[in-house]
């Protein structure tokens, strides 16, 4: 019997119910919470491992959080709280302790003209990612996709998620989403549907567009060309977004795919075969 199954039988009559996908998780999942309970909603909290996740309605009583594990997410336990405040009473809680498991992640050497290695510490780099950043960590509370996510562009996968980087043998950053190399020109589409959240041409991104999926979870298409959207455009799931570019820091013609949840940076790649 598992400990999750032990502590869940443990608990007393009528308390919350909360569950997590997957389990075990693995660095650079995103775990799908469910909370059950027939409460009003704003009654009804979630904490993971201490941040407080908002609590989207899926159904009567049922409720979702969406939490993102990072490719430096440490194995070993995350641990979720759902309570719901009462009257006169202490507040209900249900406790749920999620494994994570080690992943290894493969080291990859790039090779870059000097010219383009320089562009992170060049001008306007450091503003961009902070815009970046905030744009990709924004909540809005609509459900805009729906099922499983699409590639972005037609290619081979030439860059898997998570790998930490050396650039001209200097240590860099893990990489932060999933290449599909594709040629320049080529159309890029929307990985679901979505709000264009930015739309622009960056130092390091290149061309760039943002699409809030809603409820905290972001695609980010980095190293476009041409862009055929706006802020504020409404798209559809593979949807025409822009055109293959090779722009901004970049080895080569590909589209740079990251996924983002609540501002964290997970694999998309398992979103291509189950949606959140
Ligand atoms: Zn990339």
């Amino acid at each position: 019997m598992t400990a999750a199954l032990l502590l869940a039988l443990a608990l007393p009559a009528g308390a919350l119910g909360l569950r997590a996908e997957p389990s075990p998780a693995r660095p650079g999942d995103l775990l799908v919470v469910t909370v059950e309970d027939d409460g009003p909603a704003e009654r009804l909290s979630l904490t993971a491992a201490g941040r407080v996740l908002p609590l989207f309605a899926t159904g009567p009583g049922r409720y979702r959080a969406l939490l993102g594990l990072t490719a430096e997410s440490p194995p070993g336990p995350v641990s979720l709280v759902a309570a719901k405040t009462r009257r006169w009473r202490r507040p209900l809680e249900s406790v749920l302790s999620v494994p994570v498991e080690a992943r290894p992640f493969k080291p990859q050497k790039l090779t870059m003209a000097p010219e383009k290695a320089s562009l992170p510490s060049g001008p306007g780099a450091r503003d961009a990612v902070a815009r970046i950043r905030a744009v990709a960590a924004v909540d809005t509370p609509e459900q805009r996709w729906d099922g499983p996510f699409a590639l972005p562009a037609e290619g081979r996968l030439s860059g898997p998620y998570g790998n930490p980087r050396t650039v001209n043998d200097k240590p860099w950053a893990w990489h932060k989403g999933l290449d599909v190399a594709a040629p320049v020109g080529s159309t890029v589409t929307a990985p679901a549907a979505g709000v264009v959240a930015l739309a622009g041409t960056y130092p390091v991104q290149g061309g760039t567009v943002v699409i809030d999926h809603g409820q905290g979870l972001m695609s980010a298409l980095f190293h476009l060309g041409e862009l055929s959207v706006k802020n504020g455009d409404e798209v559809s799931k593979s949807s025409p977004v822009a055109r293959v570019g090779g722009s901004g820091f970049s080895t080569g013609a590909h589209v740079h795919w990251g996924v983002y949840v609540h501002g964290a940076a997970v694999d998309p790649e398992p979103l291509l075969r189950r949606g959140p």
